[in-house]
């Protein structure tokens, strides 16, 4: 490239950055129309067009940028968003805008007026309609019925069609569905489990009553069937190709839809609870399911456990503590590494609430066990429900009060300081990051970046 078509280019960036700056909103369309890369071009101090219309207020050109895909994470010289820009220069509906979940991504930064945001795994999709798990005739009703969807398990893991012909590691993974007629003779099977898991919920929201009405068709019923028939037998049962029950769910589960991964949590998690507690915990008899698969219930009648409700006869949920320490400098961040991590990886320490234990002791006693790291004030951002098997991991940022490490090598192999710029390196995959992030669809993840959307220099 000659010295002057440079000098063209950086003319041709340096317009489009001016037309952001004065909110020339015409202008920036044609420029952006002609030549789409400018969109993340940077100016001075790694400014973008977007931070620059941030700053000044230009609401309908922040609005123009993001619809031209422009990334709103990326950091100038001094490590602030446009979120973090607008949020310190008043412009309230532009720092709301660009706080909004955007696409499939469910990224969203953070601030004071934190956002409900979603994780993978927590979509819910369907609507439980919990009350009718005791109406026997009408979930008898459902199961014959034609629109009814029904998901194959064996061995906890769900039947899934991957669209990848290669080896593709980014292929779309899609729950295979299953009609009454192609399982009704697994259902009567005394060893098979089935889960009722909702109906669908509908589109109109007028219509959106879990009341059945005389005359108007209910949406379908979805159901799990976890079943001991041999996996490679179950597989036939399926006309689609590439169908396989995957063995590795700690990957291969994480490459669902949305809407799917929301399903798959609830079947997954119920499942593994009846395959883990067949006998009574209170007397030891054998039990059997009841409301569709939600209760499972003693075969004893002298038995203690159905006299009064217990908790021993409904699938449980672990309560699990993640969190993400900032150092008090508010520029590092502790991340730990298990030796089962894939190599390089390093993530949020985390641990079990114990009973008798609010979140916010979990986070300080469970940080200070396993890095020695003391900590302070807690702060709560989002969940994740971790069907593996069935755990609520509670997303947390904390703050250290003391910053020397010392592992527990039985629960960690190596905890270490990261500075904020390594961690942005690491999101954006730089070419020779410090480490590697957790993928996008677990919190650590997510609790990574909302840290990184905070500055602390504001
Ligand atoms: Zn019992
Ligand atoms: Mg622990």
């Amino acid at each position: 490239m000659t010295s002057l078509q440079l000098s063209a280019k950086e003319e041709m960036v340096e317009r489009f950055l001016d037309a952001a700056a004065r909110g020339n909103l015409s202008q920036l369309n044609i420029q952006l129309s002609n030549v789409p890369s400018l969109v993340n071009q940077t100016g001075y101090s790694g400014w973008t067009g977007l931070m620059l219309a941030a700053r000044n207020g230009h609401y309908s050109v922040v609005e123009a940028l993001l619809a031209h895909g422009c990334d709103k994470f990326s950091v100038n010289s001094s490590s602030q968003t446009a979120f973090d820009i607008a949020k310190f220069w008043g412009h309230k509906h532009i720092s709301d805008l660009l706080s909004r979940t955007d696409d499939g991504c469910q990224r969203v930064l953070p601030g004071a007026d934190l956002t409900q945001r979603e994780n993978y795994f927590s979509r819910e999709t369907l609507d439980r309609l919990s009350a009718k798990r005791t109406d026997k005739v009408w979930l008898e009703a459902k199961q014959s019925d034609s629109d009814t969807v029904y998901l194959m398990f064996s061995d906890l893991n769900p039947m899934v069609r991957s669209s990848q012909e290669d080896d593709n590691a980014e292929g779309e993974t899609k729950l295979c569905r299953f009609r009454y007629e192609a399982v009704k003779d697994l259902l009567q099977k005394p060893a098979t489990v089935l889960i009722f898991l909702g109906v669908e919920k509908r589109k109109n929201p007028s219509s959106s009553s879990p009341q059945t009405v005389e005359g108007v068709t209910e949406p379908p019923a979805w159901f799990a069937i976890g079943s001991d028939e041999d996996a490679a037998e179950l597989l036939k049962r399926c006309r689609e190709k590439n169908c396989a029950f995957p063995k590795t769910p700690h990957r291969d589960l994480l490459k669902l839809t949305e809407e799917e991964a929301g399903i798959l949590a609830q079947a997954r998690s119920v499942l593994a609870w009846h395959s883990r507690y067949s006998f009574c915990a209170t007397c030891g008899s054998g039990t059997r399911p009841e409301e569709g698969g939600h209760k499972r219930s003693c075969l004893n009648p002298d038995c203690r456990s159905l006299k009064g409700v217990h908790n021993t006869c409904y699938p449980r949920v672990d309560p699990v503590v993640i969190m993400l320490v900032i150092h008090p400098d508010g520029n590092h961040c502790l991340l730990g590494r298990k030796k089962m991590f894939p190599a390089g990886m390093f993530s949020c320490l985390a641990g079990f609430v114990e009973p008798g234990e609010t979140m916010e002791e979990a986070v300080r006693r469970e940080t200070e066990e396993e890095s020695g790291v003391k900590v302070g004030p807690v702060q709560y951002v989002s969940c994740q429900p971790w069907p593996m098997p069935s755990s609520l991991m509670i997303g947390c940022l904390t703050v250290a009060i003391s910053t020397d490490i010392k592992v527990d090598e039985n629960e960690i192999e190596e905890a270490r300081w990261f500075t904020r710029q390594q961690v942005i390196e690491s999101l954006l995959r730089g070419t020779s990051p410090a480490f590697i992030v957790p993928p996008r669809q677990t919190i650590a993840h997510q609790l990574i970046r909302h840290w990184i959307g905070i500055n602390a220099n504001l």
